[in-house]
């Protein structure tokens, strides 16, 4: 049997909240080893991560996971937030360097320059042995990265910091996985590598986030989606199936675990977790949400 986790983002409306609670209890029944939610750099989105991690571990019965970005933050603000995450029972922190902002100024108070340095910092922490910890990689190369090679000795200092699994940017061949992979693991790198998943509920939008975070978007799934963005009574069976076949042909390359990118919408990993045999419990939330 597969395991699943869930990312989501933090919401910046009251309706935007309602939806991920009623997507996070959805999601929530099938199980998943961890649900967790972003950070933006620089901590523009500190309250609401937290906020939303508040009202997701106070409502549901399933691990929560608060991602953390270091660029632009003193070790004070980082350190503030890891106290708040542990205050709620967080245990599970997805350590992350962050982009700086296109326009910013260079920032004055530098706490830790990259995610291995946020890492060893986590651990050094005397409660530092207590946390899981993931961080990120790159299938098909970050796009500042100087080499393949110089990213791969990169995932490689975040895990010997102490990093206990990796999650991945999102990508559509499964073989880019199962060859960055292979290579991870011919580098030494000896923890579990997830794929994140991006369901593509809009074509549109997921082409634009590729281009910036350098995911290539293959012919063949331009050819599938790329004109049916105005059409979601078609578009949302097709991007099920193409999820749902890049999952099976990653269970057929031996992957166990899958980290989907929800974009707060339940629909594409719900359909995707059941065409992988998951079954869905009947109800988790414990708690009503507070007006
Ligand atoms: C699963 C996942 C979750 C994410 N969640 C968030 C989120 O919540 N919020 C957010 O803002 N962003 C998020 N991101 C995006 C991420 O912050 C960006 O991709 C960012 O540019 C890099 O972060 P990192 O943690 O990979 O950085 P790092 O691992 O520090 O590396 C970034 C780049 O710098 C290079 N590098 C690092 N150290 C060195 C060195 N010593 N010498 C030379 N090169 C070096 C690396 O090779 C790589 O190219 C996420 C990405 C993934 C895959």
């Amino acid at each position: 049997m597969v395991a699943v986790s869930f990312e989501f983002f933090p919401p910046t409306t009251p309706s935007g909240r309602q939806r991920l609670a009623g997507c996070a209890a959805e999601l929530a029944r099938f199980d998943p080893a961890f649900l967790s939610v972003t950070y933006g750099a620089g901590g523009t989105s500190r309250e609401r991560t937290v906020g939303a991690i508040a009202e997701l571990t106070s409502t549901l019965d399933v691990p929560v996971a608060g991602h953390l970005t270091t660029i632009n933050a003193s070790k004070d603000d980082i350190h503030r937030v890891i106290d708040r995450y542990v205050e709620l029972g967080v245990g599970h922190i997805v350590a992350l360097r962050g982009d700086p902002p296109e326009d910013a100024t260079p920032p004055t108070d530098v706490g830790y320059e990259t995610a291995a340095e946020l890492v060893t910092a986590i651990r050094s922490r005397p409660d530092g042995d207590r946390f899981d910890l993931s961080v990120a990689a790159y299938p098909e190369v970050h796009p500042k990265a100087a080499s393949g090679q110089s990213d791969l000795d990169n995932l490689k200092r975040k895990v010997d910091a102490g990093a206990d699994r990796a999650i991945t940017q999102f990508f559509f061949d499964p073989d880019v996985f199962l060859r960055f992979q292979d290579r991870a693991v011919a580098a030494g790198v000896d923890v579990p590598i997830v794929p994140g998943i991006m369901p593509v509920a809009n074509f549109g939008g997921v082409a634009r986030f590729a281009g910036r975070c350098g995911a290539t978007i293959p012919e063949w799934l331009s050819a599938l989606l790329a004109d049916l963005d105005d059409d979601p009574e078609v578009q949302q069976p097709v991007a099920a199936i193409v999820a749902a076949e890049q999952c099976r042909r990653l269970v057929e390359g031996g992957v166990d675990r899958f980290h989907f990118y929800t974009m707060n919408r339940r629909q594409l990993p719900a359909a995707t977790c059941r065409a992988l045999g998951l079954r869905a419990r009947p109800s988790v939330a414990t708690t009503e949400l507070a007006p």
